[in-house]
């Protein structure tokens, strides 16, 4: 029998639709870098969205055009994140951090053909503009009165969103169009775009929305730290208009204080990566502040502190949801909420949970296998290579030849993992960052968490260095917390409560930085460069 239930495709414009119908009025607070704090509502970031979708068709882009945006998270950032797929477009979301050589690769190989900018972001692209290839025009966010002196082709964006008579509907098309491209920061090698439609984006925020991920409800006021512009904004832009919750969005100052009025002003869902948090606890701890709304915090992007966890959970009882994805799954692939089995068990147990990344939810499978593809078991032990496929993970990359996944949809996320018998996985590295010593893994991310329990280090990263007899020997850089480094012997006294004699480091130094790549994650590349440039070949 045909079916006989209605073919809805679904498009990103219905989460705004619905945001705007059901929930018209909800406060959704921003913080612009031109003009301050400001409250809109669903209804009129609906409004404002078709007005952009509006101007781009009226300046012939449509279907297929690749729009690009450098910003902040603003209500004018989420007006674009629905205007611009809503004029059929392909919103390509930018990180300003990058290198310049970066963004240029980026934006030519998207082919952007107009860019948005924030004010204070405009000398970035003043900067690259002579080697950008297919850039005609660009918008800087702010009105005519703010709007900086530029040599180049450029208008506001107020006027360009008031010169529409907003008498427009969104561009119908599949729900398998290309509707937002984000690039991996491409630690190794040019970055690679991903390429979201309208049918991932919309599957992964219904998945986001449920009970055990971030189990989102309209009474819920969800603070997005973690950028928009990167790995899909974690979804939150589709998650939280997607059940009518209020938003607040923090604009360009991250710094604790700023972080913290925000947060207090009601905000009861939060989530970024945990160097954020490390800040804020430091900043509470200090000033012996209190977190009067917040109810759960999302930490990801890099392995959580259990620390942190401890930290948030028994001094200033919000629960912290571990999260672990890539750009290349639109980006949540699991979270660590507790099944009932976990419940069930003590709260040091629990704890040791909390320091896997959780469980996956409906959407998305996972496996871990060898290097040869041989499934592993899930014993909570043995690591292997993490695979994942589902309907919101990346199948080809843009403009490349050869498939991301193989034949059976399995994408190789090229991180290591265990598996409990639970289903709950522990991320130990990244396969390249991995090491190997004497044909046995060292997981560095156990590592470094393990030197974080030491009260004198505030940052730590493990390497494997090459070594004659066991291939890669494990040598420790540590930033110390004060200006006296603690004694090598106390360090090493904290990580043999965890590690066999055999995984200890070789070596620890101190250094007064480690280098991050343009996400803020630590980069292993340029220490290695920078461990070798020491001698340690
Ligand atoms: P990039 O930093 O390359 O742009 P992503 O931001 O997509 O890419 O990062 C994805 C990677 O970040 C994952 O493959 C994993 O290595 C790491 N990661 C993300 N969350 C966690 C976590 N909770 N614990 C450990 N590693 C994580």
């Amino acid at each position: 029998m045909h079916q006989l239930m209605q073919h809805t495709p679904l498009r990103i414009g219905r989460i705004i639709d619905h945001a705007a119908r059901f929930h018209p009025n909800r406060p959704v607070i921003s913080r612009r870098p031109d003009d301050g704090l400001c409250e809109t509502s669903w209804w009129v970031i609906r409004a404002r969205a078709l007005h952009v979708a509006q101007a781009l068709a009226a300046m012939g882009l449509g279907r297929g055009d690749v729009v690009g945006v450098m910003g902040w998270n603003t209500d004018r950032m989420l007006e674009l994140w629905y205007g611009v797929p809503g004029a059929g477009a392909v919103l390509h979301t930018l990180n300003p951090r990058l290198f310049d050589d970066q963004l240029v690769y980026i934006i030519n190989h998207a082919g952007d053909r107009l860019l948005f900018v924030d004010t204070d972001l405009l000398p970035i692209v003043e900067r690259i503009w002579p080697r950008l290839e297919t850039v005609e025009q660009v918008i800087v966010l702010t009105d005519a009165e703010r709007m900086p002196e530029t040599p180049l082709p450029a208008r506001d964006y107020e006027g360009m969103v008031l010169e529409q008579d907003g008498d427009f509907d969104w561009v119908a098309g599949d729900e398998t169009d290309a509707c937002g491209i984000c690039y991996t920061s491409g630690t190794t090698g040019n970055p690679k775009g991903v390429v979201y439609t309208h049918r991932s984006n919309t599957l992964h925020a219904m998945t986001m929305i449920t009970p055990d991920m971030l189990g989102l409800r309209a009474a819920d006021r969800v603070m997005p730290v973690v950028p928009l512009f990167h790995a899909n904004g974690w979804s939150i832009g589709y998650a939280a208009p997607m059940t009518g919750a209020s938003m607040v969005l923090p604009g360009r100052d991250l710094s604790p204080a700023a972080l913290y009025e925000l947060l207090e002003m009601g905000v009861t869902v939060t989530a970024a990566v945990p160097t954020i948090w490390l800040m804020l606890l430091a900043h509470l701890d200090k000033a012996g502040l209190r977190l009067s709304s917040l109810k759960r915090v999302v930490i990801g992007g890099s392995s959580c502190p259990r620390a942190v966890i401890e930290r948030f959970q028994d001094h200033y009882g919000v629960q912290v949801l571990h999260a672990w994805g890539m750009t290349e799954m639109s980006p949540v692939g699991t979270i660590c909420s507790f099944k009932p089995e976990i419940e069930a068990m003590a709260p040091e147990a629990r704890l040791d949970i909390q320091e896997t990344v959780g469980h996956p939810p409906f959407g998305v499978d996972l496996r871990i296998t060898d290097d040869e593809g041989e499934p592993l078991p899930w014993d909570g032990q043995t690591q292997g290579r993490l695979w994942a496929r589902g309907a919101s993970v990346v199948e080809r990359y843009l403009h490349d030849e050869a498939a991301a996944s193989d034949p059976a949809g399995w994408f190789d996320t090229g991180d290591v993992a265990t598996m409990d018998p639970h289903g709950y996985v522990r991320i130990t590295d990244r396969s390249k960052d991995i090491i190997k010593s004497g044909g046995e893994w060292i997981s560095s991310i156990e590592l470094e968490n393990a030197a974080l329990a030491h009260p004198d280090v505030a940052e730590a990263a493990a390497v494997g260095m090459p070594h004659e007899k066991w291939g890669e020997r494990p040598v420790l850089v540590v930033v110390p917390r004060a200006e006296a480094p603690p004694e090598p012997a106390t360090l090493l006294e904290v990580l043999a409560r965890r590690f066999a004699q055999w995984q200890l480091p070789d070596d620890i130094v101190f250094v007064s930085e480690i280098p991050h790549t343009a996400t803020g994650k630590i980069s292993k590349l340029q220490l290695r460069q920078q461990l070798a440039g020491m001698g340690y070949v």
